[in-house]
């Protein structure tokens, strides 16, 4: 959409139920934050909002493991959210809750609506109990084999292995997370959105209309659920916690929390039009809006299929985009909250944020680090040697030491003041920094426009380092001392220290979405006021007036010592060697003894690994075939993270043999490999300890 009137920008709403880490920040937050503030840059009429999901099984899940209530427990991770994104420099116009009153009015009305219109549909189910909690299991309570890649961390909601959405019947072996126990099966009646019957909207509107501007992930996963079929969705669900449905007839039913958290973002656009005066109608529903959410690639299908859906429904406008990353790892594995593998926002903020006076650069650090490694369009990995890295060889040695030697010579050379440029005396070096100067606007501004924020931040840092190697061919003070025989050597050097300066302002201007506190210290300097900061400043070379005087030289930035990284990587080994076996809800229960008979059934062969190759469009897949002996068989299997194809050739492994046939992207699996999982969710084959014939039997 080319020039619409306002922009609606909305980033993931964080689950209240622990404090959100790193990842989250570089996948949401942090590049919304960095489109809002660049669109304020342009006086654009932008709302930024974000707020806490308050509903869902796993609030009261979390107040039972801490001993408190649901309402101490969202208390607590709204109060404990809110003030991280603050102290990170996360910008929102507004961070509201659903837990508010005025969002179940809007929720509730929401429903209303679709249900008054005859949208939803009613259907006595079945759902799963557990007898012993005596609660009904939401989905992603119920823990399984995953049906596709045989995974044992498959839930009700998703297979955590290949990432394949799931429903709970399709799990194999099912257990309750809450206790352990078996679920069964009890009646009730939820109403249900069908999402089938909108199949030829989202076609067109996704597929058609979206499928060069978003990002080919989204459109990818978006053609993938679409194809695969739309199913009809529960939008309410038995739980004592969460929006109530306004039916009488629902009595002790409350909105599924998929579905009242989206509309979050309505309802914290509401709470913001009052607390500012202003109308929120036109936010949501002028074709002139335009609508973008930030979010992770697990959000995809809410934010693509679902709540669009809501939307048109609803007679809202459509998202624009949806800017959605992958995942970011650390240290060489899976950020996991069970495993204690994470770096919280908190630690990060206690270690360095609050250990430095004010903490501004520390924070820009991290926000430059976060976007530099933006997983924009596959996962990436947080270390703490690129995070040294990126601070000291860029930060520091380019912008910051850049900004550093344009104010020493400055006070050094020219008074302390900005001195005049002589066009008489221009170079070639001189015209090429005005031309760099203005042509990375224009290629940080399309990258902006584009969500390319990494790109973006490239441009600013090169930028930086144009004026590094401008300063170095200038050489201003080896010209300074031939001042003494050739007075008007000072035109040469003033000329080199007044693109300096003007470069430095545009630095201020075009760096401020991504380091805002770096921007305020470099406007300090420069003496100037937050109005030269406007997006459309950027590219001008006469920012700062001739003759103004300015403060003294200030470091931008520090660097990071080798003994802080030592202190990182030691803590977060400590973490994980201190995290306790895996609490019994995390692991499937023992499974219950079974005869002979039932154990004969399977029929398990030694077989050799002939040939292996990725399976296209599948992370976790790999197309293997076997050598039974007698026969040579395809099999499908969640291994491809864990094994590259080359190397696995040769290996024997154990097949289970009598297995029905299944496919898989559309490729047919005849039988399973036996896999044993470690600790940290590595995947081993299981194999004879010396090599047999394939095709040997196992019993
Ligand atoms: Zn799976």
């Amino acid at each position: 959409m080319q020039n619409p009137k306002r922009y609606l920008i909305t980033a993931a709403l964080p689950y209240a139920n622990g404090l959100k880490h790193v990842g989250h920040l570089a996948g949401a937050y942090i590049p919304a934050d960095i489109y809002a503030r660049y669109l304020r840059a342009q006086e654009r009429d932008v709302v930024f909002v974000c707020g806490s999901d308050e509903h869902g099984t796993a609030i009261p899940i979390q107040a039972r493991k801490e001993g408190t209530t649901a309402q101490a427990i969202i208390d607590k991770y709204h109060e404990a959210m809110q003030q991280d994104f603050a102290d990170l420099a996360i910008q929102f116009d507004i961070y509201h809750r659903t837990s508010a009153p005025l969002h179940h009015e809007t929720a509730s009305a929401f429903f209303t609506q679709l249900e008054k219109a005859g949208e939803l549909e009613t259907k006595e189910t079945e759902q799963f109990y557990d007898p012993e909690a005596q609660s009904f299991l939401a989905d992603r309570y119920i823990k399984g084999i995953c049906p596709a890649c045989q995974s044992d961390r498959a839930y009700g909601d998703q297979c955590e292995s290949c990432g394949r959405s799931l429903s709970p019947e399709e799990l194999l072996r099912p257990v309750s997370t809450l206790s352990g126990a078996t679920p069964i099966k009890k009646k009730t009646t939820h109403w249900y959105l069908p999402l089938g019957k909108h199949e030829d909207f989202l076609r067109k509107w996704i597929l058609e209309t979206h499928e060069t501007d978003w990002r080919p992930a989204v459109v990818g996963q978006c053609k993938g659920w679409i194809d695969g079929g739309l199913q009809s969705r529960a939008v309410t669900r038995d739980l004592d916690w969460g929006v109530q449905v306004p039916l009488p007839q629902a009595n002790g039913k409350v909105l599924y929390v998929w579905f009242d958290a989206p509309i979050g973002y309505i309802s914290a656009t509401k709470q913001w039009a009052k607390e500012h005066g202003k109308d929120w109608d036109p936010y949501w529903k002028d074709a002139e809006t335009k609508l973008v959410h930030f979010i992770g690639k697990d959000n995809i299908v809410f934010h693509c299929i679902i709540f669009p859906v809501m939307l048109k429904l609803g007679g809202y406008i459509l998202p624009d985009n949806v800017p959605s990353n992958e995942f970011l790892n650390l240290e060489g594995d899976k950020m996991s909250t069970s495993r204690n593998w994470k770096l919280d926002m908190r630690d990060y903020i206690d270690d360095f944020v609050k250990k430095e006076n004010g903490g501004g650069q520390v924070v820009d650090m991290l926000r430059y680090y976060l976007t530099q490694i933006a997983p924009e369009t596959k996962d990436s990995e947080f270390t703490w040697k690129g995070f040294q890295d990126a601070v000291n060889s860029e930060l520091v040695a380019v912008l910051g030491n850049f900004v550093n030697r344009t104010w020493v010579l400055m006070h050094k050379l020219c008074k302390g003041k900005v001195p005049p440029f002589h066009p008489a005396r221009a170079d070639e070096y001189d015209r090429a920094l005005t031309e760099q100067i203005r042509s990375t606007t224009e290629t940080v501004t399309q990258h902006l426009e584009r969500y390319q924020f990494r790109e973006a931040l490239f441009a600013v840092i090169d930028l930086a380092r144009h004026g590094n190697q401008y300063m170095q061919r200038k050489e201003p003070w080896i010209v300074a001392k031939r001042l003494e025989q050739e007075p008007e050597a000072q035109q040469a050097i003033d000329n080199c220290l007044h693109l300096c300066l003007q470069l430095s302002a545009n630095l201020a201007i075009l760096g401020n979405p991504f380091l805002p506190n770096t921007t305020k210290t470099l406007c300090h300097l420069m003496k100037v006021v937050d109005r030269m900061l406007e997006w459309k400043n950027a590219g001008r070379i006469d920012l700062l007036k001739v003759g103004y005087s300015l403060r003294e030289p200030q470091l931008l930035f520090r660097k990071i010592e080798d003994t802080e990284i030592e202190t990182q990587l030691e803590k977060l080994k400590a973490n994980l060697m201190s995290t306790e076996t895996p609490a019994p809800a995390e692991q499937p229960a023992a499974k219950p003894t079974i005869q002979f008979d039932d154990f004969a059934k399977v029929e398990l062969k030694v077989g050799t690994i002939v040939a292996a190759e990725k399976v296209e469009k599948a992370d976790k897949l790999l197309k293997l075939s076997v050598d039974l002996g007698s026969e040579t068989r395809t099999i499908v299997s969640g291994i491809a993270m864990h094994y590259a194809p080359q190397d696995i050739l040769g290996k024997q492994v154990t097949v289970v043999t009598n297995l029905a046939p299944r496919k898989m992207r559309g490729i047919e699996s005849n039988g399973m490999i036996l896999m044993a999982e470690d600790r940290s969710g590595k995947l081993h084959f299981v194999h004879p300890d010396s090599s047999v014939e394939p095709g040997s039997g196992i019993s």
